[in-house]
């Protein structure tokens, strides 16, 4: 994985983390009536019918430039102290994005136009299937690097530290994210279906001090490595 790699598609089968999705509504332990909680609950249940959660990623060589870090031959400079540090060492990185899919924008939509809290409870489910739409992209970058001999590091986001939006609509076009699951950037770097992400993962020779264990690993249910019992770092 040290060169042009072909570009990795997946449509990972996921579901609505309900205790994610209720901490992005703000939940804090409230008592829900059972009719509210029948609500969300329906909500949830078509997010998972109506999302189409997708990802794509690919690795690239990484090498210095002037203004930061650039992802050779994509056309991706990532600028900022935090990302530099971050992949310190790294010999190569992958560059990856994930959605919840059209269907999801659509519905938002349809919904914020009739019922506001509805909305609320859909987008907070869309927003967990995109986040596990994500780990399953990172467990696949993280399995096929170490069955390459490399280790990874955590996935970094653009709007994380110093790494500012405007690197997004560079990493969507390398990815070819446009055509291959239908995300696009706004004029001012937001992605839609808003529900999507962007992220980069650094490859490394050798393990990385903050990755010793799987607990609290985002990537576990779709992590292969953790099912043989050969965790990535080891
Ligand atoms: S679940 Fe364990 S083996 Fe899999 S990526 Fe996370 S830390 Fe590595």
């Amino acid at each position: 994985m040290s060169g042009w790699e072909p570009v990795r598609e997946g449509r990972p089968s996921v579901t609505v983390d309900r205790a994610e999705a209720l901490r992005y509504l703000g939940y804090a332990g409230q008592p829900i009536s059972d009719e509210l909680s029948g609500r969300m609950e329906d909500l949830f249940a078509a997010c998972e019918r109506t999302c189409n959660p997708a990802f794509v990623y690919r690795v690239f060589p990484l090498a210095p430039v002037d203004g930061g870090l650039a992802l050779e031959g994509s056309g991706v400079v990532l600028p900022g102290t935090d990302i530099a540090r971050h992949l310190k060492g790294a010999r190569s990185v992958a560059a990856m994005a994930a959605t919840a899919g059209l269907a999801s924008e659509r519905e938002l939509r349809r919904l914020s136009a009739t019922n506001g809290l509805d909305a609320m409870v859909y987008g907070a489910g869309a927003s967990s299937i995109a986040e596990a739409a994500s780990d399953a992209c990172n467990a696949a970058i993280v399995a096929e690097a170490r069955s390459a001999g490399f280790y990874t590091s955590w996935r970094y986001s653009p709007g994380y530290g110093d790494l500012p939006l405007d690197v997004q609509p560079s990493i969507v076009r390398a990815l070819d994210a446009t055509k291959r699951i239908g995300v696009t950037v706004t004029p001012t770097n937001l992605l839609v279906p808003a529900k999507s992400v962007t992220a980069l993962v650094g490859l490394f020779d050798e393990p990385r001090e903050d990755r010793r264990s799987c607990a609290g690993c985002s990537c576990a249910p779709y992590c292969n490595l953790r099912k043989a019992g050969t965790p990535c770092y080891r």
